[in-house]
Protein backbone atom coordinates (compact mmCIF):
# COMPACT_ATOMS: atom_id res chain seq x y z
CA UNK A 1 0.00 0.00 0.00
CA UNK A 2 1.47 3.55 -1.03
CA UNK A 3 0.36 6.00 1.46
CA UNK A 4 -1.15 8.05 -0.93
CA UNK A 5 -4.66 9.70 0.31
CA UNK A 6 -8.07 10.48 -2.03
CA UNK A 7 -8.84 13.62 -3.71
CA UNK A 8 -11.79 14.91 -4.79
CA UNK A 9 -12.13 15.64 -8.72
CA UNK A 10 -12.37 19.80 -9.30
CA UNK A 11 -14.74 20.91 -11.95
CA UNK A 12 -11.40 22.75 -13.80
CA UNK A 13 -10.52 19.08 -14.63
CA UNK A 14 -11.35 18.27 -18.23
CA UNK A 15 -10.53 16.71 -21.49
CA UNK A 16 -9.45 18.42 -24.50
CA UNK A 17 -12.37 18.33 -26.37
CA UNK A 18 -10.22 19.64 -30.05
CA UNK A 19 -8.27 16.37 -29.50
CA UNK A 20 -11.36 14.17 -28.83
CA UNK A 21 -13.16 15.75 -31.90
CA UNK A 22 -9.81 15.49 -34.50
CA UNK A 23 -9.95 11.86 -33.32
CA UNK A 24 -13.00 11.43 -34.63
CA UNK A 25 -13.03 12.61 -37.27
CA UNK A 26 -9.48 10.88 -38.31
CA UNK A 27 -10.92 7.73 -37.17
CA UNK A 28 -14.06 8.32 -39.53
CA UNK A 29 -11.27 8.38 -42.69
CA UNK A 30 -10.60 4.66 -42.16
CA UNK A 31 -13.60 2.82 -43.82
CA UNK A 32 -15.85 5.67 -45.36
CA UNK A 33 -19.11 5.32 -46.30
CA UNK A 34 -20.46 6.60 -49.44
CA UNK A 35 -22.35 9.89 -47.94
CA UNK A 36 -20.22 11.30 -45.41
CA UNK A 37 -20.43 8.41 -42.56
CA UNK A 38 -18.51 4.85 -42.14
CA UNK A 39 -18.60 1.65 -43.69
CA UNK A 40 -15.81 -0.28 -41.18
CA UNK A 41 -18.00 -3.59 -40.97
CA UNK A 42 -16.38 -5.72 -38.08
CA UNK A 43 -13.38 -8.00 -39.22
CA UNK A 44 -12.76 -6.42 -42.29
CA UNK A 45 -9.40 -4.86 -43.55
CA UNK A 46 -11.06 -1.71 -42.77
CA UNK A 47 -11.26 -2.81 -38.96
CA UNK A 48 -8.14 -3.79 -39.27
CA UNK A 49 -7.19 -0.65 -40.34
CA UNK A 50 -8.85 0.77 -37.55
CA UNK A 51 -8.16 -1.22 -35.03
CA UNK A 52 -4.58 -0.46 -35.72
CA UNK A 53 -4.75 3.38 -35.86
CA UNK A 54 -6.63 3.08 -31.73
CA UNK A 55 -4.01 0.86 -30.62
CA UNK A 56 -1.35 3.40 -31.90
CA UNK A 57 -3.02 6.50 -30.36
CA UNK A 58 -2.91 4.03 -27.04
CA UNK A 59 0.43 3.10 -27.17
CA UNK A 60 1.27 6.55 -27.54
CA UNK A 61 -0.74 7.44 -24.16
CA UNK A 62 1.68 5.36 -22.56
CA UNK A 63 -0.79 2.09 -22.34
CA UNK A 64 -0.23 -1.66 -22.68
CA UNK A 65 -2.50 -3.49 -25.03
CA UNK A 66 -4.18 -7.25 -24.35
CA UNK A 67 -6.20 -8.96 -27.14
CA UNK A 68 -8.71 -12.37 -25.79
CA UNK A 69 -9.53 -14.77 -28.77
CA UNK A 70 -12.32 -12.68 -29.61
CA UNK A 71 -10.09 -10.04 -30.82
CA UNK A 72 -11.74 -7.85 -27.32
CA UNK A 73 -8.94 -5.06 -27.20
CA UNK A 74 -7.73 -4.13 -23.79
CA UNK A 75 -5.90 -0.86 -23.51
CA UNK A 76 -4.61 -0.51 -19.93
CA UNK A 77 -3.57 2.82 -18.60
CA UNK A 78 -1.75 1.62 -14.82
CA UNK A 79 -2.83 2.50 -11.67
CA UNK A 80 -0.69 3.34 -8.10
CA UNK A 81 -2.31 -0.03 -7.07
CA UNK A 82 -1.78 -2.16 -10.22
CA UNK A 83 -3.62 -5.27 -8.36
CA UNK A 84 -6.80 -3.22 -7.89
CA UNK A 85 -9.58 -4.38 -10.08
CA UNK A 86 -9.60 -1.64 -12.96
CA UNK A 87 -12.38 0.53 -14.09
CA UNK A 88 -13.69 -0.15 -17.59
CA UNK A 89 -14.71 2.17 -20.52
CA UNK A 90 -15.83 0.45 -23.39
CA UNK A 91 -18.00 0.60 -26.80
CA UNK A 92 -16.93 -0.51 -30.26
CA UNK A 93 -15.24 0.88 -33.34
CA UNK A 94 -17.12 -1.17 -36.09
CA UNK A 95 -19.83 0.23 -37.76
CA UNK A 96 -23.01 -0.79 -39.71
CA UNK A 97 -22.84 -0.85 -43.75
CA UNK A 98 -23.89 2.79 -44.07
CA UNK A 99 -23.24 3.73 -40.34
CA UNK A 100 -22.53 6.61 -38.70
CA UNK A 101 -18.84 8.31 -37.70
CA UNK A 102 -19.67 7.95 -33.76
CA UNK A 103 -21.70 5.19 -33.03
CA UNK A 104 -19.72 3.50 -30.15
CA UNK A 105 -16.49 5.40 -31.92
CA UNK A 106 -17.38 7.74 -29.61
CA UNK A 107 -17.46 6.08 -26.34
CA UNK A 108 -14.05 3.86 -27.61
CA UNK A 109 -11.78 7.32 -28.23
CA UNK A 110 -13.69 9.23 -25.19
CA UNK A 111 -11.96 6.48 -22.95
CA UNK A 112 -8.68 6.96 -25.02
CA UNK A 113 -9.21 10.53 -23.96
CA UNK A 114 -10.19 10.44 -20.56
CA UNK A 115 -6.75 8.63 -20.26
CA UNK A 116 -4.73 11.24 -22.81
CA UNK A 117 -6.18 14.10 -20.09
CA UNK A 118 -5.12 12.50 -17.24
CA UNK A 119 -1.99 12.32 -18.48
CA UNK A 120 -1.85 15.78 -19.25
CA UNK A 121 -3.25 16.93 -15.95
CA UNK A 122 -0.23 14.97 -14.05
CA UNK A 123 -3.08 13.05 -12.04
CA UNK A 124 -2.71 9.00 -10.61
CA UNK A 125 -5.64 7.10 -10.07
CA UNK A 126 -5.05 4.11 -7.58
CA UNK A 127 -7.23 1.98 -9.77
CA UNK A 128 -5.80 1.07 -13.21
CA UNK A 129 -8.16 2.07 -16.45
CA UNK A 130 -8.76 -0.37 -19.33
CA UNK A 131 -9.79 1.36 -22.43
CA UNK A 132 -11.90 -1.57 -24.65
CA UNK A 133 -12.84 -1.95 -28.40
CA UNK A 134 -15.49 -4.94 -28.07
CA UNK A 135 -15.65 -6.93 -31.15
CA UNK A 136 -18.30 -6.47 -33.32
CA UNK A 137 -21.21 -4.59 -31.38
CA UNK A 138 -23.31 -4.40 -34.98
CA UNK A 139 -24.01 -7.59 -35.39
CA UNK A 140 -24.68 -6.75 -39.31
CA UNK A 141 -22.27 -8.54 -40.98
CA UNK A 142 -22.22 -11.94 -38.00
CA UNK A 143 -25.53 -11.48 -36.33
CA UNK A 144 -26.13 -11.44 -33.36
CA UNK A 145 -24.93 -7.48 -32.32
CA UNK A 146 -22.81 -7.45 -29.13
CA UNK A 147 -21.51 -10.79 -29.82
CA UNK A 148 -17.98 -10.44 -28.20
CA UNK A 149 -19.42 -8.97 -24.95
CA UNK A 150 -21.77 -11.38 -24.84
CA UNK A 151 -18.70 -14.24 -25.32
CA UNK A 152 -17.11 -12.33 -22.60
CA UNK A 153 -19.90 -12.40 -20.10
CA UNK A 154 -20.75 -16.20 -20.86
CA UNK A 155 -24.05 -14.75 -22.82
CA UNK A 156 -22.43 -17.24 -25.74
CA UNK A 157 -19.57 -19.86 -26.52
CA UNK A 158 -16.63 -19.07 -28.16
CA UNK A 159 -17.60 -21.95 -30.71
CA UNK A 160 -21.24 -20.12 -31.28
CA UNK A 161 -19.08 -17.09 -31.80
CA UNK A 162 -16.21 -18.79 -34.18
CA UNK A 163 -19.06 -20.41 -36.21
CA UNK A 164 -20.97 -17.06 -37.46
CA UNK A 165 -21.34 -16.76 -41.07
CA UNK A 166 -21.92 -13.45 -43.29
CA UNK A 167 -24.02 -13.44 -46.43
CA UNK A 168 -20.50 -14.65 -48.39
CA UNK A 169 -20.35 -17.79 -46.14
CA UNK A 170 -17.30 -16.57 -44.45
CA UNK A 171 -17.36 -17.42 -40.55
CA UNK A 172 -16.34 -14.84 -37.65
CA UNK A 173 -13.35 -17.25 -36.64
CA UNK A 174 -12.01 -17.27 -40.03
CA UNK A 175 -12.01 -14.02 -40.54
CA UNK A 176 -10.96 -13.01 -37.10
CA UNK A 177 -7.96 -14.64 -37.92
CA UNK A 178 -7.46 -13.38 -41.11
CA UNK A 179 -7.48 -9.49 -40.08
CA UNK A 180 -4.84 -11.20 -37.74
CA UNK A 181 -6.48 -9.54 -34.39
CA UNK A 182 -7.29 -12.77 -32.24
CA UNK A 183 -5.24 -13.05 -28.78
CA UNK A 184 -4.61 -15.62 -26.53
CA UNK A 185 -6.56 -14.28 -24.00
CA UNK A 186 -9.40 -16.42 -22.46
CA UNK A 187 -12.69 -13.75 -22.93
CA UNK A 188 -13.86 -13.14 -19.84
CA UNK A 189 -11.09 -13.84 -17.57
CA UNK A 190 -11.29 -10.41 -16.02
CA UNK A 191 -12.19 -8.51 -12.52
CA UNK A 192 -13.93 -5.62 -13.30
CA UNK A 193 -14.32 -2.93 -11.00
CA UNK A 194 -16.65 -0.68 -12.25
CA UNK A 195 -17.19 -0.37 -16.60
CA UNK A 196 -18.93 3.23 -18.24
CA UNK A 197 -19.86 3.43 -21.68
CA UNK A 198 -20.76 6.78 -23.50
CA UNK A 199 -22.41 6.82 -26.77
CA UNK A 200 -24.71 8.69 -28.80
CA UNK A 201 -28.47 8.52 -27.40
CA UNK A 202 -29.68 6.99 -31.02
CA UNK A 203 -33.30 8.78 -30.42
CA UNK A 204 -34.65 12.05 -30.25
CA UNK A 205 -35.52 12.95 -26.87
CA UNK A 206 -32.03 15.12 -25.02
CA UNK A 207 -32.14 17.22 -28.27
CA UNK A 208 -36.10 17.80 -27.55
CA UNK A 209 -35.49 18.56 -23.88
CA UNK A 210 -32.46 20.56 -24.71
CA UNK A 211 -30.36 18.51 -22.30
CA UNK A 212 -26.57 17.75 -22.80
CA UNK A 213 -25.93 14.96 -20.50
CA UNK A 214 -28.29 11.65 -20.66
CA UNK A 215 -28.16 9.79 -17.28
CA UNK A 216 -28.77 6.19 -18.89
CA UNK A 217 -31.03 4.31 -15.26
CA UNK A 218 -32.39 1.15 -17.42
CA UNK A 219 -31.67 -0.85 -21.01
CA UNK A 220 -35.00 -1.57 -22.03
CA UNK A 221 -35.89 -5.26 -22.54
CA UNK A 222 -38.30 -6.88 -25.32
CA UNK A 223 -40.09 -9.37 -26.50
CA UNK A 224 -40.00 -10.64 -30.11
CA UNK A 225 -42.86 -12.55 -31.53
CA UNK A 226 -44.03 -13.66 -34.78
CA UNK A 227 -47.63 -14.63 -34.86
CA UNK A 228 -49.16 -16.64 -37.52
CA UNK A 229 -53.14 -17.18 -37.85
CA UNK A 230 -54.74 -19.79 -40.17
CA UNK A 231 -57.59 -19.49 -42.02
CA UNK A 232 -59.42 -20.30 -45.13
CA UNK A 233 -58.74 -18.38 -48.22
CA UNK A 234 -62.48 -18.03 -50.14
CA UNK A 235 -64.06 -15.85 -52.58
CA UNK A 236 -64.62 -12.21 -51.09
CA UNK A 237 -67.46 -12.17 -53.58
CA UNK A 238 -69.62 -15.51 -53.14
CA UNK A 239 -68.71 -16.74 -49.55
CA UNK A 240 -71.15 -15.47 -46.59
CA UNK A 241 -69.95 -13.91 -43.75
CA UNK A 242 -71.09 -16.41 -41.53
CA UNK A 243 -68.91 -19.19 -43.45
CA UNK A 244 -65.51 -16.93 -43.55
CA UNK A 245 -62.58 -17.89 -41.12
CA UNK A 246 -60.78 -14.91 -42.29
CA UNK A 247 -57.08 -14.61 -40.89
CA UNK A 248 -56.72 -10.85 -42.02
CA UNK A 249 -59.51 -10.20 -39.27
CA UNK A 250 -57.59 -11.81 -37.02
CA UNK A 251 -54.51 -10.18 -37.26
CA UNK A 252 -56.35 -6.35 -37.47
CA UNK A 253 -58.06 -7.66 -34.31
CA UNK A 254 -54.23 -8.84 -32.26
CA UNK A 255 -53.09 -5.76 -33.79
CA UNK A 256 -55.25 -3.34 -32.08
CA UNK A 257 -54.55 -5.59 -28.73
CA UNK A 258 -50.77 -5.08 -29.17
CA UNK A 259 -51.53 -1.17 -29.21
CA UNK A 260 -54.28 -1.56 -26.04
CA UNK A 261 -52.21 -3.57 -24.22
CA UNK A 262 -49.25 -1.22 -24.41
CA UNK A 263 -51.06 1.83 -23.40
CA UNK A 264 -51.75 -0.22 -20.26
CA UNK A 265 -48.53 -0.35 -18.87
CA UNK A 266 -47.91 3.00 -19.66
CA UNK A 267 -45.55 5.04 -18.85
CA UNK A 268 -41.91 3.10 -20.51
CA UNK A 269 -43.73 0.28 -22.02
CA UNK A 270 -44.20 0.10 -25.84
CA UNK A 271 -45.58 -2.56 -28.62
CA UNK A 272 -46.64 -2.61 -32.22
CA UNK A 273 -47.11 -4.61 -35.24
CA UNK A 274 -44.48 -4.23 -37.42
CA UNK A 275 -44.43 -6.51 -39.87
CA UNK A 276 -47.49 -7.85 -41.46
CA UNK A 277 -48.27 -10.02 -44.75
CA UNK A 278 -51.35 -11.42 -45.56
CA UNK A 279 -51.75 -14.74 -48.06
CA UNK A 280 -52.35 -15.03 -50.67
CA UNK A 281 -52.77 -11.44 -50.81
CA UNK A 282 -55.01 -10.68 -53.61
CA UNK A 283 -58.09 -7.74 -53.34
CA UNK A 284 -60.96 -10.64 -54.19
CA UNK A 285 -59.41 -13.53 -51.85
CA UNK A 286 -60.21 -13.63 -47.78
CA UNK A 287 -56.67 -14.06 -46.64
CA UNK A 288 -56.26 -17.77 -45.45
CA UNK A 289 -53.35 -17.12 -43.59
CA UNK A 290 -51.52 -14.26 -41.84
CA UNK A 291 -47.91 -13.76 -40.58
CA UNK A 292 -46.84 -10.58 -38.51
CA UNK A 293 -44.65 -9.38 -35.96
CA UNK A 294 -44.84 -7.86 -32.52
CA UNK A 295 -42.19 -5.65 -30.73
CA UNK A 296 -42.85 -5.29 -27.22
CA UNK A 297 -40.11 -3.42 -25.02
CA UNK A 298 -40.02 -1.94 -21.33
CA UNK A 299 -37.59 -1.17 -19.02
CA UNK A 300 -39.41 -3.12 -16.53
CA UNK A 301 -38.95 -6.85 -15.85
CA UNK A 302 -42.84 -6.81 -14.52
CA UNK A 303 -44.35 -5.09 -17.18
CA UNK A 304 -42.58 -7.16 -20.12
CA UNK A 305 -43.50 -10.45 -18.56
CA UNK A 306 -47.37 -8.97 -18.22
CA UNK A 307 -47.53 -7.75 -21.81
CA UNK A 308 -46.62 -10.73 -23.23
CA UNK A 309 -48.95 -13.21 -21.34
CA UNK A 310 -51.93 -10.98 -21.92
CA UNK A 311 -51.27 -10.80 -25.65
CA UNK A 312 -50.54 -14.87 -25.30
CA UNK A 313 -54.17 -14.51 -23.85
CA UNK A 314 -56.18 -12.15 -26.39
CA UNK A 315 -54.79 -13.91 -29.11
CA UNK A 316 -56.14 -17.12 -27.96
CA UNK A 317 -59.94 -15.22 -27.16
CA UNK A 318 -59.54 -13.82 -30.91
CA UNK A 319 -58.35 -17.06 -32.45
CA UNK A 320 -61.00 -18.55 -30.93
CA UNK A 321 -63.84 -16.49 -31.89
CA UNK A 322 -63.01 -16.30 -35.32
CA UNK A 323 -61.66 -20.26 -35.99
CA UNK A 324 -58.76 -19.54 -36.99
CA UNK A 325 -55.54 -21.49 -35.72
CA UNK A 326 -52.96 -19.63 -33.83
CA UNK A 327 -49.27 -20.11 -33.34
CA UNK A 328 -47.12 -17.71 -31.31
CA UNK A 329 -42.85 -18.22 -31.98
CA UNK A 330 -40.65 -16.01 -30.17
CA UNK A 331 -37.67 -14.69 -32.06
CA UNK A 332 -36.21 -12.18 -29.84
CA UNK A 333 -35.86 -11.46 -26.02
CA UNK A 334 -33.87 -9.10 -23.74
CA UNK A 335 -34.31 -9.41 -20.47
CA UNK A 336 -34.50 -5.07 -19.36
CA UNK A 337 -30.93 -3.93 -17.56
CA UNK A 338 -30.94 -1.80 -14.66
CA UNK A 339 -27.36 -0.26 -14.35
CA UNK A 340 -25.72 0.01 -11.24
CA UNK A 341 -26.91 3.08 -8.91
CA UNK A 342 -24.35 3.94 -7.50
CA UNK A 343 -21.87 3.95 -10.70
CA UNK A 344 -25.19 5.92 -12.10
CA UNK A 345 -24.94 7.93 -9.71
CA UNK A 346 -21.81 9.20 -9.92
CA UNK A 347 -22.62 10.29 -13.78
CA UNK A 348 -25.23 11.98 -12.03
CA UNK A 349 -22.90 13.57 -9.95
CA UNK A 350 -20.37 14.80 -12.33
CA UNK A 351 -22.71 16.29 -14.71
CA UNK A 352 -23.87 18.43 -12.03
CA UNK A 353 -20.40 19.18 -10.34
CA UNK A 354 -19.70 20.54 -14.29
CA UNK A 355 -22.86 22.76 -14.29
CA UNK A 356 -24.19 20.86 -17.34
CA UNK A 357 -27.56 20.57 -18.20
CA UNK A 358 -28.80 16.58 -17.77
CA UNK A 359 -31.87 13.95 -17.26
CA UNK A 360 -32.62 10.66 -16.60
CA UNK A 361 -32.99 8.45 -19.54
CA UNK A 362 -33.92 4.78 -20.99
CA UNK A 363 -31.69 3.20 -23.34
CA UNK A 364 -34.08 2.03 -26.46
CA UNK A 365 -30.90 0.17 -27.88
CA UNK A 366 -28.87 -2.90 -26.99
CA UNK A 367 -25.21 -2.19 -25.80
CA UNK A 368 -22.39 -3.91 -24.91
CA UNK A 369 -22.86 -1.90 -21.29
CA UNK A 370 -26.45 -4.60 -21.43
CA UNK A 371 -24.19 -7.18 -21.17
CA UNK A 372 -20.95 -6.39 -19.09
CA UNK A 373 -23.74 -5.18 -16.64
CA UNK A 374 -24.43 -8.92 -16.05
CA UNK A 375 -20.75 -9.55 -14.56
CA UNK A 376 -20.01 -6.32 -13.28
CA UNK A 377 -21.18 -2.54 -11.99
CA UNK A 378 -21.75 -0.72 -15.35
CA UNK A 379 -23.71 2.70 -15.74
CA UNK A 380 -24.07 4.71 -19.33
CA UNK A 381 -23.97 7.97 -20.20
CA UNK A 382 -25.67 9.23 -23.31
CA UNK A 383 -24.35 12.69 -25.79
CA UNK A 384 -27.34 13.38 -27.62
CA UNK A 385 -27.74 13.04 -31.48
CA UNK A 386 -29.32 15.74 -34.30
CA UNK A 387 -32.25 14.35 -34.81
CA UNK A 388 -32.46 11.29 -33.03
CA UNK A 389 -30.27 10.03 -36.38
CA UNK A 390 -28.09 6.42 -36.11
CA UNK A 391 -27.17 3.80 -38.02
CA UNK A 392 -27.37 6.75 -41.12
CA UNK A 393 -24.43 7.81 -42.49
CA UNK A 394 -26.20 11.60 -41.85
CA UNK A 395 -25.67 10.44 -37.77
CA UNK A 396 -24.58 14.09 -36.35
CA UNK A 397 -23.28 15.24 -32.77
CA UNK A 398 -21.40 18.88 -32.26
CA UNK A 399 -18.23 19.17 -30.77
CA UNK A 400 -19.71 20.72 -27.33
CA UNK A 401 -21.62 17.94 -26.69
CA UNK A 402 -19.32 14.88 -27.30
CA UNK A 403 -16.92 17.13 -24.90
CA UNK A 404 -19.67 17.60 -22.30
CA UNK A 405 -20.24 13.58 -22.44
CA UNK A 406 -16.68 12.80 -22.18
CA UNK A 407 -16.02 15.46 -19.27
CA UNK A 408 -19.03 13.13 -17.45
CA UNK A 409 -16.81 10.38 -18.24
CA UNK A 410 -13.41 11.62 -17.24
CA UNK A 411 -14.98 12.97 -13.45
CA UNK A 412 -17.03 9.59 -12.91
CA UNK A 413 -13.83 7.40 -13.42
CA UNK A 414 -11.84 9.56 -11.77
CA UNK A 415 -14.24 9.37 -8.87
CA UNK A 416 -14.23 5.17 -9.04
CA UNK A 417 -10.56 4.94 -9.69
CA UNK A 418 -9.75 7.40 -7.27
CA UNK A 419 -7.40 9.66 -7.50
CA UNK A 420 -4.35 10.51 -5.31
CA UNK A 421 -2.36 12.80 -4.56
ZN1 LIG B 1 -23.35 1.41 -30.82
Amino acid sequence: MEDDSAVMTAPNMTVDGDRLWSSLEQMAKVGPGIAGGCNRQTLTDADAEGRTLFAGWCRDAGMSMTLDRMGNMFMRHEGTQPDLDPIYIGSHLDTQPTGGKYDGVLGVLAGLEVVRAIRDMGLRTRRPIVVVNWTNEEGTRFAPSMLASGVFTGMHSEEYANSRVDAEGKTFGDELDRIGWRGDEAPGDRRIHAMFEYHIEQGPILEAENKQIGVVTHGQGLWWLEVTLTGKDAHTGSTPMSMRVNAGLGMARITEAVHRIAMAHQPDAVGAVGQANLYPNSRNVIPGKAVFTIDFRTPDAAKLASMRSQLEVEAAEIAKELGLGLQIEVTGHYEPVTFDPTLVGKVRDAADRLGLSHMDIVSGAGHDACWISKVAPTAMIFCPCVDGLSHNEAEEISPEWAKAGCDVLLHAVLDAAEIVT
